[in-house]
């Protein structure tokens, strides 16, 4: 399932490409006519992601208040995009690390891009200059040569959105609906804080994040995926959060130290970024060169336990363990986490 930081990704691709254009809304496939007509014709004013969640604003009619698509793509869903877009959304640091970015198989292999001047070195939310392309985006991200603009929708879309320069097809989400402001407003209290959304401060929102854990008795393990707790992280990062800072999932929030718990919200903010400007969920940082090259490339280069079970720890040589939390697969380190 995507995690946070594709859906920030997508979010930007939106804020790049399609925000400030008048977009035609279709359903091809059928199943989001009603809502599709809603929103065709209108200008898309506004692109965000919070946690998981992807919230793409329309502008309102005289006949007709603003609205809100709101999307989660779930386990199946995915975005393509094509025509004029940004084939990398986001611009890494330094020019080292866009070039190792390019070599990744399931990445932006053979892509080029702004960036490599140094230009944008200093801002996550600058990006590529837009060229056609064609761009799948959803728990992973791969390129394919640009086809006629625009594209026959192909398979079940349930939303196509086109600009003149631009087309978005989604297919498989979990949740495609219109919202009013207030329902987004609802949704964005009901969920936990998410440090790359622009709702609140980055010291509310550790404050929150760390006031919501620390009055649970449930296992950190289970807090960490829980939305309502932290928007945005799925099983990947948990693993490897809890092993970055040696915590044993199965220790109550209750039981973390406000220290611990304050390391953790800042660990993660930290890989977010991470993840936002690479598209790859690197939980090993500070690897340089060859290295950093091999871990953007192969999920077994970039991970400290997640599906490294009956494998050596890479830091204590204790053998990594896996089993089930809620129904879902944890792994961590005995030796590590206590
Ligand atoms: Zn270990």
């Amino acid at each position: 399932m995507p995690e946070g930081h594709s859906v920030h990704r997508i979010a930007r691709q939106f804020g790049a490409n399609f925000v400030g254009s008048a977009a035609a809304v279709t359903s091809p496939q059928g199943r989001f006519e009603v809502g599709a007509a809603e929103l065709d014709g209108r200008e898309i004013t506004s692109s965000e992601a919070i946690g998981k969640h992807l919230l793409l604003g329309f502008d309102g009619t005289a006949s007709a208040p603003e609205r809100v698509l709101h999307v989660h793509l779930g386990i199946y869903g995915a975005w393509d995009f094509a025509g004029a877009i940004s084939v990398d959304p986001t611009i890494l640091a330094s020019r080292a690390a866009v070039g190792a970015a390019r070599m990744g198989q399931t990445g932006m292999r053979g892509v080029g891009g702004a960036g490599t001047d140094g230009e944008n070195e200093e801002s996550i939310a600058s990006i590529g200059a837009p060229r056609l392309a064609r761009l799948r985006a959803g728990e992973q991200e791969t390129l394919a040569e640009p086809a006629a603009f625009p594209p026959e929708p192909v398979g079940q879309v349930r939303v196509r959105i086109l600009t003149e320069t631009a087309v978005a097809d989604l297919r498989g989400p979990t949740v495609c609906e219109v919202l009013e402001p207030a329902q987004v407003r609802a949704l964005a209290q009901r969920l936990g804080p998410d440090p790359e959304a622009p709702t609140e401060s980055r010291a509310k929102a550790e404050a929150r994040f760390v006031e919501r854990a620390s009055r649970s008795n449930q296992p950190i393990g289970q807090l960490l995926m829980d939305q309502s707790v932290v928007a945005g992280i799925g099983n990947v990062y948990r693993a490897e959060l809890l092993f970055r800072a040696r915590i044993d999932p199965h220790r109550p929030g209750s039981r973390l130290t406000s220290d611990e718990l304050r390391a953790l919200w800042r660990d993660w903010v930290k890989l977010l970024r991470i993840g936002v400007e690479t598209g790859q969920m690197l939980t090993i940082d500070g690897l340089r060169g060859a290295k950093r090259a091999a871990a953007l490339a192969n999920r077994a280069d970039r991970h400290w336990v997640y599906k490294r079970e009956g494998l050596p720890c890479r830091r204590c040589g204790a053998t990594i363990v896996l089993e089930t939390m809620q129904g879902r697969k944890l792994y961590r380190c005995p030796g590590c986490q206590l």
